[in-house]
């Protein structure tokens, strides 16, 4: 039929052919979708439009377009504050001119404290923070000593002739706690002549990491653990304000949970205390610009500040200390000395 002409089928049938009216399916719904992108598009397009008109005009124009000039204006003032204080998180201080002393307690076959597990040990943990201590402080400028960057084993003597021999300025001992019960949080060692530098530089170090964020700030502590009648070693033959910071207990899952989370914000804590103690103790300015002439030494402690050898020896011929404090927390410390 379709090759048919309407002649051809007239002539055939005698009328014309009936033709159906084809019925014209009207698609409403996929009109109204094609409006609604059509809409879209047209709303797209002219706000593209806009935005461009209102980049090249600098919002001078219309009202409207000034506002959300100014929101434009605004965005990057916040994007460079933001990375300011990023940038102040990396480093607060530049070209610092300063020694300090980093010290990570134990190495190789002393393993300090372990954890409940003993899984984890105290010198991995140590070693671990003071390195990016010390790589902080680097990026600072400070000039930083380390007793050891790696898992070896140096006597507390050598820990401190390291420090003096360098000249440092300030030392830095970092180790973490043990109990067999429930005990948390951070606290820092100070020599038990209570030297105001070395307290100092201790409190500092604890509002720091307390503004971190810790379990609990168990304060600055002197002497030696169960006795203040001792010190620690390297707190007695070291000639510069000296702390032990105990950075929390590894005998606990929440300090070591602590730890791990907030250790590159620690490192920072650590660091800036450091830095803000020897500005406060006007051995470096505000900038970071040297004040002083030579080492800092610590007044205070009642050691022979000018001759650190002669100072060990001196304290090596007094009788040893006895520890036999069984309430003793840290029990696998063993780093004292009268
Ligand atoms: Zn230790």
């Amino acid at each position: 039929m379709n090759g048919m002409s309407d002649e051809e089928f007239q002539r055939i049938y005698g009328r014309p052919p009936r033709r159906k009216k084809k019925k014209v399916k009207i698609y409403w719904n996929r009109i109204f979708i094609a409006l609604v992108i059509l809409v879209g598009i047209i709303i797209g397009f002219v706000k593209l439009v806009t935005f461009a008109v209102d980049k090249i005009s600098g919002g001078e124009k219309a009202a409207p377009i000034a506002a959300s000039a100014a929101e434009n204006k605004k965005k990057p003032d916040t994007d460079k504050k933001s990375s300011e204080q990023e940038k102040e998180q990396k480093i607060s201080y530049s070209g610092v001119e300063l020694i300090v002393c980093v010290d990570p307690g134990h190495g190789d076959h002393d393993g300090g404290t372990t954890s409940k597990d003993g899984q984890r040990f105290e010198k991995d943990d140590n070693l671990a923070i003071a390195l990016k201590v010390q790589q902080y402080l680097e990026k600072c400028g400070v000039t930083v000593v380390m007793t050891r960057t790696d898992d070896t084993f140096v006597e507390l003597g050598d820990r401190c002739q390291i420090a003096n021999d360098a000249k440092a300025d300030l030392m830095l001992c970092l180790h973490r706690n043990s109990y067999g019960g429930n005990i948390s949080g951070v606290e820092a060692w100070v020599h038990n002549s209570r030297p105001a530098a070395d307290t100092l530089m201790a409190e500092k170090i604890l509002e720091k990491l307390e503004q971190v964020g810790v379990s609990a700030n168990r304060g600055v502590q002197y002497g030696y653990v169960g006795n203040e009648d001792i010190n620690y070693y390297i707190n007695n033959d070291t000639v510069m304000p000296s702390c032990l910071v105990e950075m929390g207990f590894l005998t606990d899952d929440n300090d070591n949970w602590l730890f791990d989370e907030n250790i590159d914000e620690y490192s920072v804590a650590l660091g800036d205390a450091v830095i803000e103690t020897a500005i406060e103790l006007g051995i470096i300015d505000g900038s970071g610009k040297r004040l002083t002439q030579g080492q800092y030494l610590s007044q205070e402690k009642p050691i022979n500040n000018n001759d650190s050898s002669s100072a060990a020896e001196a304290w090596a011929e007094m009788t040893e200390p006895s520890v036999t404090d069984d309430e003793v927390y840290n029990t696998q410390e063993n780093e004292y000395a009268r």
